[in-house]
């Protein structure tokens, strides 16, 4: 008789738990993977997938605008949100049944509750269901963190934004990184009016400074408003049901139909039970892993948003790989996580790719930096005032190419093939001998000069 009732546990059918389940069940384990909500994780059911068809939505905005001047006779459209928004929770839902059927076809068992760890093999379900494991496997992702100050109930995450029975007249939005920056663009051109809130003023940390520059600039000329050093005290529902945001600084309070929350999503380990195994959270309240996704517990692992490492589901399913290849396929390998390509989907969009100017004199002292500060040949005819920012940094002494960044139609489809370069240690010198693309945006990338 077997020891254990499965050979691993999963915890969680997001992009890492999946990917995981999968391939350590075609190496030959016996699999079952629990999933309290739908089985996809954040990226399919509430993240980048339905959020990118948001931003494909948004951008007819502009599209249909500028097609005038490419002479199309457009009349006047209208804009329905509630097509959009069935349309793309549809797909979503047939995402989810894809994962589903992909997990089921690979022999996986997929219980739809929750699973709570009770030692280093034990688990319990929510339906009182106790199972043993030889290993277990925590991919429970991350969740919305929220500040705190009074009215924040009222507020919304991302989570919500893509179930809203209209398209608010007025949001604020809190925060300024990735989800704040991209659902901002995306209410924008729906015809929200957008306020952007945030408790510094810097957007977007960790991005080169001159792009998050540019970024703001053209956001604010499109007409999203920026308020900076701005800290939330609290927020008062009116009797109309619209909200009073009041922060912190010179700032009047700001009124507003939604509040959404895109102040960064901690890692999910709530009722979790990993303290029975003997593993503590780290300050940020991860779970700390080696570089095998190892927990303290040598039966227990952890892929994903969860451990707080990179938090882009490329990465985790990189992980969840490396796991199953690792114990189950006799294939040991581990994630390299150096430059690891992102994107931000604002509009325009952001792509980046290594180092930034700052971390590269910070880290080599000096480096050259190469700019092509363009209107894209598109925008010009549209009569569009909107410019693209390419920019490469350097290696003063060896000429390698340690970064590229972006902000421009298209950015993150050029930086993903430009990106390998980087990763491969090109010099700028070999940038310079490929022949341009003509006519491109992309070519700017090997005409700097
Ligand atoms: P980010 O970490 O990108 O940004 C959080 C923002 O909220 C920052 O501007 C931060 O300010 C601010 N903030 C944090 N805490 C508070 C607080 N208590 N009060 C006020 N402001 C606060 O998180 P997101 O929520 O935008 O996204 C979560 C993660 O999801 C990202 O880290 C990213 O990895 C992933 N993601 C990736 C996407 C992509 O690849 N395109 C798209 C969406 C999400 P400060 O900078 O000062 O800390």
């Amino acid at each position: 008789m077997a020891q254990y009732d499965v050979d691993l546990f999963v915890i969680g059918a997001g992009s890492g738990g999946t990917r995981a389940s999968r391939i350590a069940a075609a190496h030959g384990a016996k699999v079952a993977v629990a999933e309290e909500y739908r089985v996809g994780g954040t990226c399919v059911i509430r993240g980048c997938v339905p959020k990118k068809l948001l931003v494909y939505g948004a951008h007819f905005a502009e599209d249909l605008a500028d097609a005038r001047r490419f002479g199309w006779n457009v009349p006047d459209c209208d804009f329905e949100w509630t097509t959009l928004r069935d349309n793309v929770l549809n797909e979503v839902k047939r995402l989810e049944g894809v994962y589903g059927e992909t997990l089921v076809n690979n022999k996986v068992e997929v219980i739809r509750e929750r699973a709570e760890i009770t030692g280093p093999h034990g688990i319990r379900l929510a339906s009182g269901r106790e199972l043993t494991a030889k290993y277990i496997l925590v991919a429970t992702g991350a969740t919305p963190d929220i500040p705190t100050c009074p009215g924040h109930q009222y507020g919304i995450t991302s989570n919500e934004a893509f179930d809203l029975d209209a398209v608010p007249r007025r949001i604020v939005i809190a925060g300024a990184g990735y989800i704040a920056n991209e659902f901002a663009g995306i209410f924008h051109q729906f015809g929200s009016h957008v306020t952007m809130v945030n408790r510094t003023d810097v957007i977007l940390r960790g991005y080169d400074e001159q792009i998050r520059d540019r970024l703001i600039q053209i956001a604010t000329t499109k007409g999203i408003t920026f308020k900076f050093h701005a800290a939330f005290e609290k927020v008062v529902k009116q009797e109309d049901g619209s909200l009073l945001v009041h922060v912190t600084g010179d700032h009047e309070p700001i009124a507003c139909d939604v509040l959404m929350f895109a102040t960064g999503r901690r890692p999910l380990t709530d009722g979790l039970g990993l303290e029975s195994a003997g593993i503590t959270l780290d300050e940020r309240g991860a779970i700390p892993v080696d570089e095998d996704s190892k927990t303290s517990c040598d039966s227990i692992y952890a892929v994903g948003d969860v451990t707080n490492r990179v938090q882009l589901t490329p990465v985790a399913i990189r992980e969840g790989q490396a796991f199953a290849d690792t114990v189950f396929g006799n294939k040991p390998h581990r994630v390299d996580y150096d430059c690891i390509p992102s994107a931000v989907f604002s509009h325009p969009p952001i792509g980046a790719v290594g180092l930034t100017e700052a971390q590269g004199r910070n880290k080599y002292g000096s480096v050259k930096t190469y700019t092509s500060d363009f209107r894209p040949m598109k925008n010009v005819l549209a009569g569009r005032n909107e410019r693209s920012l390419y920019k490469l940094v350097v290696h003063a002494e060896t000429d390698v190419v340690l970064g590229i960044h972006m902000i421009g139609p298209d950015a993150p489809e050029i930086l993903q093939a430009a990106a390998i370069a980087v990763k491969a240690g090109l010099t700028k010198a070999q940038f310079d001998e490929t022949v341009a693309l003509h006519p491109s945006m992309a070519e700017e990338l090997v005409l700097m000069r």
